[in-house]
C-alpha cells in the first residue's frame, strides 16, 4: 500500500473514466488530483506536485503527446512518471509516448489490477530515480567542497580531513588512511577519523588481511561480516585461542594510487552498532577518495614546483666548494642591503677576508688540502656571523661577510674573533700533518663619501686589506 501522502494527477477529458479512476485509486490509498481536459496542466503540477501522472493521449483542446513532450523538457518533471492512457491503442502514439518519455502506456478499456500495478511500479521508480539524483547531487556538491579544501592543504592536514569526510559521508565511526606497498609486512597509519591525534602508527598487515589483499591486488576489498568472510579465517582462528573480543563488523579496504605509485588504502570499518558496509558504500568511497586524491596530487605537484624553483635559486646563488654565497649573488644583495642602509639610515659594515700565503698551502700540501681549507673558512665564517649576515666567496681565498645594522666597532670585534679562530685552528685533515693558516681582513663601513655603489664599498674594504697584508699579515685593518 502507497503512504497516504501519495498524490496522482489525472489530466483527462472524459468525465467518466476521470470520476472511475479517481475512485480506484482513492480505494487503494492515493490521493487524487483531477486536471480536466489537460487545461493549465503545469499550474497544477506545481500546486500538488504529484508523485506520478496519468494524461490523457487525445484530449480535444490539448495534445496529450504535446504536453508530455513539453513536460520532459523541463527539469522539474524530467523525472515525474507519466502514464499515458488512451482509448485506443494506436502503435505508432505508443512508441511515440515512450520516445518522448513516458513511462508506460494504459489503453482504455483497462484492467483495474494492472492499472494500480503498474502506478505503483512508476511510483516506486520515479521515487527511486529522485533519490539517486538528489543523492548524485549532494555527492557532487561534496566532491567540490573536497576538491577546494584539500586544494590549499599540507598532505598530511588533507589525509586527516578525507579520513573525516568519508566517515562522515558513509556514516560510519571508523575511517582510516594506511600507507602501504606491495609486499609490506608492515602499514602506516596516518590519519584515522575515530582518532584524530593520531600521528604514524605501525600495524602488523599479518592482522588485516582485507588491508593486505588491497594492498597486494590493487583492488578494493570488502569484508560484509568478519564473522564469516573466509578472508578472515585465520584470524577467526587467533582470535578464539587468544580469547580476543573484536568489535569489528565489516570493512572495506580501498587502495588509492598517487602519481601512478600505489600509496596504501583506505580503511573503514563498521562496529555492531553500524549498518555494515555495502558495496554500493565502497564505490561511493571510491569516488570520493578518487577526487580528493587527484586534489592531493595537484597539492604536491605545486609544492614541489615551488620547492624546486626555490632549490634552483638557491644553487644558482650558492659557491659548490664552501657553500657560501657566489660572487654573482653576493653583488645582488650587497646592492640591495647599501639600498636599505640609505634609505632607513642605517649602518652596514663588510668585512673583506683574504686568507695570507696560500699559495704555499696548495704548493706544500696540494689542491685538495687547500681546498679543504678554503671550505673550512666557508664553515667558520658562516658559524660566526650572525643570522642576518650574510657570508659569500669572493674570489679563490677571499670572503666577503655582509653585516647590516653594524657599526666598524662591532664588525671589529668579529673581525677579530674570526682572525683569532683560523690562526688556531689545524685545517687538516685527520691523521695528517697540522695545516696553519692565517687571515687578513679589511673593514668598511657605510656611511662614507667614497661609497656610493656595491663595487666602491668593497674596493674600500680592499684599501683596508691590502694594508693589513702591507702591515704583516693575520691582521684586521679598516
Ligand atoms: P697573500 O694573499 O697573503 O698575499 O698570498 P696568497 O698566496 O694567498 O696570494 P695570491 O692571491 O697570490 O694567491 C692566491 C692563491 O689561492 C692562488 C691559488 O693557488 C689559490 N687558490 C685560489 N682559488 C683556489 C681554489 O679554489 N682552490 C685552491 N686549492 N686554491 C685556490
Ligand atoms: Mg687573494
Ligand atoms: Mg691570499
Amino acid at each position: 500500500m502507497p503512504g497516504t501522502a501519495t498524490r496522482v494527477l489525472v489530466a483527462d477529458d472524459d468525465a467518466s473514466l476521470v470520476q472511475t479512476l479517481t475512485w480506484i485509486l482513492k480505494e487503494n490509498g492515493y490521493e487524487v488530483a483531477v486536471c480536466p481536459g489537460g487545461d493549465g496542466l503545469f499550474a497544477k503540477l506545481e500546486e500538488i506536485k504529484p508523485a506520478l501522472l496519468l494524461l490523457d493521449i487525445m484530449m480535444p483542446k490539448v495534445d496529450g503527446l504535446q504536453l508530455l513532450e513539453r513536460l520532459k523538457q523541463d527539469e522539474r518533471y524530467r523525472d515525474l512518471p507519466v502514464l499515458m492512457v488512451s482509448s485506443m491503442p494506436p502503435e505508432e502514439a505508443t512508441v511515440r509516448a515512450l520516445g518522448l518519455g513516458a513511462a508506460d502506456f494504459i489503453s482504455k478499456p483497462f484492467r483495474v489490477r494492472e492499472l494500480l500495478a503498474r502506478v505503483e511500479a512508476h511510483i516506486r521508480v520515479g521515487r527511486a530515480l529522485a533519490q539517486a539524483r538528489e543523492e548524485a547531487r549532494s555527492r557532487a556538491a561534496m566532491v567540490d567542497i573536497l576538491h577546494e579544501v584539500t586544494d590549499s592543504l599540507k598532505p598530511d592536514e588533507m589525509y586527516h580531513i578525507l579520513a573525516r569526510r568519508v566517515a562522515r559521508a558513509l556514516n560510519i565511526s571508523k575511517c582510516s588512511m594506511v600507507l602501504a606497498k606491495p609486499g609490506d609486512q608492515q602499514g602506516i597509519v596516518v590519519a584515522a577519523y575515530e582518532n584524530p591525534m593520531l600521528r604514524n602508527l605501525q600495524i602488523e598487515l599479518a592482522r588485516y588481511p582485507e588491508i593486505r589483499k588491497a594492498v597486494s591486488t590493487g583492488r578494493l576489498v570488502l569484508v560484509e561480516d568478519v564473522a564469516t568472510d573466509p578472508l578472515y579465517e585465520e584470524e577467526r582462528r587467533r582470535w578464539e585461542r587468544e580469547e580476543i573480543k573484536v568489535p569489528t563488523r565489516s570493512a572495506v579496504a580501498l587502495p588509492f594510487w598517487m602519481k601512478e605509485q600505489q600509496i596504501g588504502v583506505f580503511f573503514l570499518r563498521t562496529t555492531g552498532d553500524d549498518p555494515p558496509l555495502t558495496r554500493a558504500d565502497a564505490q561511493f568511497a571510491e569516488t570520493v577518495i578518487k577526487t580528493a586524491v587527484s586534489a592531493i596530487e595537484k597539492a604536491y605537484d605545486f609544492e614541489s614546483a615551488v620547492s624546486d624553483k626555490q632549490r634552483l635559486e638557491k644553487l644558482a646563488s650558492t659557491d659548490a666548494l664552501t657553500g657560501c654565497m657566489n660572487r654573482r649573488a653576493l653583488a645582488e644583495a650587497l646592492a640591495g642591503e647599501l639600498d636599505r642602509a640609505r634609505r632607513y639610515n642605517l649602518a652596514l659594515t663588510i668585512m673583506l677576508a683574504d686568507l695570507d700565503r696560500f699559495k704555499s698551502i696548495n704548493d706544500t700540501r696540494g689542491h685538495i688540502a687547500g681546498d679543504s681549507v678554503l671550505r673550512q673558512v666557508g664553515e667558520l665564517l658562516r658559524r660566526e656571523a650572525r643570522s642576518v649576515d650574510l657570508v659569500a666567496r669572493y674570489g679563490g681565498e677571499e670572503f666577503v661577510v655582509v653585516m647590516p645594522e653594524t657599526s666598524t666597532q662591532g664588525a671589529a670585534i668579529f673581525a677579530e674573533r674570526v682572525r683569532s679562530r683560523v690562526q688556531n685552528r689545524d685545517f687538516a685533515d685527520p691523521g695528517d700533518d697540522p695545516v696553519r693558516v692565517t687571515i687578513s681582513i679589511g673593514l668598511a663601513t657605510f656611511p662614507d663619501d667614497r661609497v656610493h655603489s656595491a663595487d666602491s664599498f668593497v674596493s674600500l674594504a680592499d684599501q683596508a686589506l691590502y694594508r693589513a697584508k702591507n702591515e704583516g699579515r693575520n691582521l684586521v685593518r679598516q
